[in-house]
């Protein structure tokens, strides 16, 4: 039976783990927190996950929220104008509704799925030296350690990295009695240029459905401001504050809210980067990067956990198609590449919303008002970022889609 060894146990790992277990392979899990630390432990993601994510899941079975997470039907696109109201507001549908279910339930679920399966789990956290002695002894060591430490053991790859520094202060607030938006269950993005986004949407948690407030500051900015914020209570009004300055509609939903839970709160900040997938250890012995630890995006566009979905999915199947020959470097790089065909296009996407817009971007979003199926293909987007190539990001191709549909 080959033996593989996966270091990190969050939404990449784990999937990639059962996904082998019930292929009949020899899996151990090396994971830094325990599945109470994790369950007790702070919010550490918004998680919201597009129909193609969760077709992945629920394809191994993985989907066990499906009947209980409150459904996303939809995102909605605001800007404020300088005069105050709206300059732009619009939204469409999901195609197939996104759902988010708190990583604090996923991974302590799934991690009891490994050990039911037959896989082993080592609470650990992992160092190079250990990936040494892993590599010894597994035939595939598969590291997918998210922001972790050990990510820096691969190379960052300076062709397909724009960013050297984290180009958004982040903060995540879990909240109950957020009044729901009318019309359906929806993404709220707000976009303030110069200043950050605000999204907020439904979600799945341990107290029950309540709401994720996510804050991405520019740096140096006025929602930039979360560093001499201390403890939960005053966390929440931060996140009232920043609202009632920029977004007085979404402050307006925020009358009754409440935290979930102490423990539902996040700050912090992270270079988008993009790195090698394989890292040779001193003994010459290759290790693959997954997910995170490869393609590192800023979660502006709310890809993160989907992206981790995907690669799992790629990189189980191209297991899967090894049969007996040996995991070694090229056929690492083949496997990275395969995930790179989809992944490349969330990073080029997400990184030109981290930037200011150009004029194709805005003639595209401010024609989204009157044009449905415009707004619709933008929204559905977030499923399958592979479309923005093929329209919203290349300036000459927006132009002719935009006289297309206008004809
Ligand atoms: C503020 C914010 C909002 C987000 N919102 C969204 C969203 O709406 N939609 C979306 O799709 N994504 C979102 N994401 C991103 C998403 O959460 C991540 O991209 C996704 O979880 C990555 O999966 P992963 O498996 O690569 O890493 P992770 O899920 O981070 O798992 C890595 C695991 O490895 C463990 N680990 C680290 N180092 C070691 C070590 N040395 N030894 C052992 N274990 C180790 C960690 O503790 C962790 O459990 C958001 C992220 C942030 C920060």
């Amino acid at each position: 039976m080959r033996r593989i060894l996966v270091v990190g146990a969050g939404q990449a790992g784990l999937h990639l783990a059962i996904g082998l277990l019930q292929n009949g392979y020899d899996v151990t899990v090396v994971s830094n927190r325990t599945p109470e630390s994790i369950r007790d432990g702070r919010v550490m993601s918004g998680q919201c996950m597009f129909g193609t994510a969760q077709a992945h899941e629920r394809a191994l079975g993985l989907d066990r929220w499906a009947d209980v997470c409150p459904p996303i039907e939809g995102i909605e696109l605001s800007v404020p104008s300088p005069a105050g109201g709206k300059a732009l507001g619009w939204a469409a549908r999901l195609t197939t509704p996104a759902v988010s279910v708190d990583q604090r339930m996923k991974v302590p679920a799934w991690l009891d799925e490994v050990e039911r399966l037959g896989g082993k789990l080592v609470i650990h956290d992992a160092t190079p030296e250990d990936l040494e002695t892993y590599a010894a002894q597994y035939d595939l060591v598969l590291v997918a350690a998210g922001k972790g430490e050990i990510a820096s053991l691969f190379e960052r790859d300076g062709a397909r990295s724009m960013f050297s520094t984290p180009q958004r202060a982040l903060a995540v607030t879990y909240v109950n009695g957020l009044t729901p938006r009318p019309e359906y269950p929806a993404v709220c993005f707000n976009l303030l240029p110069g200043v950050g986004e605000y999204f907020v949407f439904p979600a799945l948690t341990h107290t029950g459905p309540c709401e994720i407030m996510v804050f991405e500051g520019v740096p140096g900015g006025p929602m930039d401001c979360w560093g001499e914020v201390n403890g939960p209570a005053e966390h929440l009004a931060r996140s009232r504050r920043i609202l009632e300055t920029f977004f007085p509609w979404e402050a307006e939903r925020c009358s009754g809210i409440e935290l979930t839970d102490a423990n539902g709160v996040l700050t912090g900040r992270f270079s988008p980067t993009v790195r090698r997938p394989v890292a040779v250890l001193p003994s010459g012995a290759p290790v693959l990067g997954v997910a995170d630890v490869v393609v590192l995006n800023d979660p502006i566009t709310g890809q993160g956990s989907n992206n981790a979905a995907k690669c799992a999915a790629v990189y189980l199947q191209a297991i899967l198609e090894r049969g007996g020959q040996p995991f070694d470097a090229t056929w690492m790089r083949r496997a990275f590449d395969r995930f790179w065909a989809q992944a490349q296009h969330v990073t080029r996407w997400t990184n030109a919303l981290l930037t200011p817009a150009e004029p194709h971007h805005l003639a595209i979003l401010g024609t989204a008002g009157q044009v449905p199926e415009i707004a619709s293909r933008f929204v559905n987007g977030f499923d399958d970022p592979t479309d923005f190539a093929e329209w919203f990001l290349d300036a000459d191709k927006a132009r002719a889609y935009l006289d297309r549909v206008a004809a």
